[in-house]
């Protein structure tokens, strides 16, 4: 029998803000070991926790971004269970009325596109960080508190490079918003996957299993490709599937038991008696989404339509908002050139050589304006384009402009025709056979030729021009020998 994946994700990521969620220490996580704790965050008893503002409206702000509904009306609720790095014995959530429902999100699907429905987007705080050491395990609370917010999906995807997308654009998202890294590595975005499998054709889901664990976009994709197999063995098999919980070894390459989730877990949710219920007014909500910024979505619209660019490449141009601005900036700078030019070397050139130094598109030295004014040169014909991509290379190391590197190292592009033609003379007599085997009719002893220039000239001899001036040679010779 076939089988169909029915996968929901619920991803959590930490919120960028000054201050933690319920009180005012510092939310970073990168400090020392409980560096940034207060009786709130810690659990001590008579403590009382205030509501962040910059959390609540980033949440908001988020779900908007996903076309969410925000109700007018939300609460926070106390999650109850025990465990060491929850001080308090509950976490503050929220329950049954979150800041954001019923919104959704397009990723790619062959040519076309399909919506995953987004259940519903909350706000809670996070937990303190455990660290297990040998026989120790330490806990740091700097993290306890830190705002996260929770987006939770209807089970609409169906393999793991729907997951795949559905966490990229989700990331994208966030990261133009400006609410969160989206960083999985450092732990700032998890998340979960559930995964069941039912018969193609049948219209009810089977039991799911959770997969927790999962660090990185590869080990995401992974741990539900290895699930979906895992399940599928077990039902062809005529085995039934358990409600359990299951965590990615990144090790083993496979997914390990951890609990059973037969029985639901009872957390005891009940309204937090010490925050007061959240009341929004309409202006409230239209005044942030005002706030929205272009979104990725309509970005790459406007980027197809506006600049003609090719369609892969504009997808590659808006993934990151840094590098969308950069591109546009040079346009700005140099508004003749051709916007595919310009992707070109984005992409290209620039994408090399930030991968190759490992350098994140927020630190690069090359300003927009320098990587115009180096595009114009090589339009007038000032460098021809293997120099511009050496100088660009400097550029991106030194942080100097073209001109500047260009004067130093006597790159000027060689383009006057009477200096080109001494030295296309002079290679001509130094080449006979290679004249003669064009005479003969053998096109590639031109190239031959041309490489005999170039190197005369050390690269710098505007192409166009050599290759005009020595076939206009060659075929004066052609008719004189005859
Ligand atoms: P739980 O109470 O175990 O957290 P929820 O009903 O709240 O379960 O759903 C959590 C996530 O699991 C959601 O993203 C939801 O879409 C997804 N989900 C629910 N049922 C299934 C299923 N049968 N198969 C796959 N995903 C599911
Ligand atoms: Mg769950
Ligand atoms: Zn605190």
């Amino acid at each position: 029998m076939a089988y169909e994946a029915i996968i929901g994700m619920e991803v959590h990521a930490q919120i960028i803000t000054a201050s933690k969620m319920f009180c005012p220490c510092a939310a970073d996580t990168a400090a020392p070991p409980n560096t940034h704790v207060c009786p709130v965050c810690l659990g001590l008893p008579g403590s009382l926790p205030v509501i962040n503002e910059a959390a609540v409206q980033a949440t908001i702000l988020t779900g908007l971004a996903l076309h969410c509904e925000v109700p007018s009306c939300s609460k926070f609720d106390r999650k109850n269970y025990h465990y060491p790095d929850l001080p308090k014995g509950y976490q503050i959530s929220q329950y049954d009325l979150p800041l954001c429902v019923n919104g959704w999100l397009d990723i790619p699907d062959g040519a076309g596109s399909k919506r995953i429905r987004i259940r519903r987007v909350h706000l809670e705080e996070d937990t303190g960080r455990l660290l297990h050491e040998g026989r120790h395990s330490l806990i740091d609370y700097n993290r306890a508190g830190i705002p996260l917010m929770e987006i939770v999906t209807e089970a609409d995807l169906r393999s793991a490079d729907d997951a795949w997308y559905y966490l990229t654009q989700l990331r994208t998202i966030l990261r133009y918003l400006g609410v969160s890294t989206g960083n999985m590595e450092e732990g700032a975005m998890r998340c979960e996957a559930n995964v069941s499998l039912r018969p193609v054709g049948s219209a009810e889901f089977g039991v799911k299993v959770e997969i927790k664990n999962l660090n990185s976009f590869r080990a995401v994709r992974q741990a539900i490709a290895y699930e979906i197999e895992r399940q599928t063995a077990l039902l062809e098999r005529g085995e039934r599937i358990r409600q359990i919980t299951v965590g990615w070894d990144e090790d083993r390459h496979c997914t390990v038991f951890q609990r059973s989730k037969e029985y639901a877990e009872d957390y005891r949710y009940f309204p937090e008696p010490d925050l007061p219920p959240l009341f929004f007014a309409p202006a409230i909500i239209d005044e942030l989404r005002q706030r929205l910024p272009e979104l990725p979505e309509e970005k790459a619209g406007r980027f197809a339509q506006e600049y003609g660019i090719r369609r892969e490449d504009v997808a590659l141009l808006v993934a990151e908002r840094d590098v969308a601005d950069y591109f546009e900036a040079v346009l700005q700078a140099a508004p003749l050139l051709s916007p595919q030019t310009v992707a070109n070397w984005i992409l290209g050139e620039l994408f090399r050589l930030l991968s190759e130094e490992g350098i994140a598109m927020a630190d690069i030295r090359v300003q927009p304006e320098a990587l115009a004014g180096l595009l114009k040169l090589v339009n007038e014909g000032v460098i021809n384009l293997g120099s511009a991509k050496e100088v660009f290379a400097e550029m991106f190391r030194t942080g100097e402009t073209a001109d500047v590197i260009i004067e130093r190292r006597g790159l000027r592009q060689i383009s006057g025709e009477e200096q080109l033609a001494t030295i296309v003379a002079q290679a001509l007599a130094q080449n006979p056979q290679a004249v003669q085997d064009y005479l003969a009719g053998k096109d590639a002893a031109l190239g031959f030729l041309m490489g005999q220039v170039m190197k005369a000239t050390r690269g710098q001899a505007n192409p166009q021009v050599a290759r005009q001036l020595l076939q206009e040679e060659l075929e004066r010779r052609r008719t004189t020998h005859s």
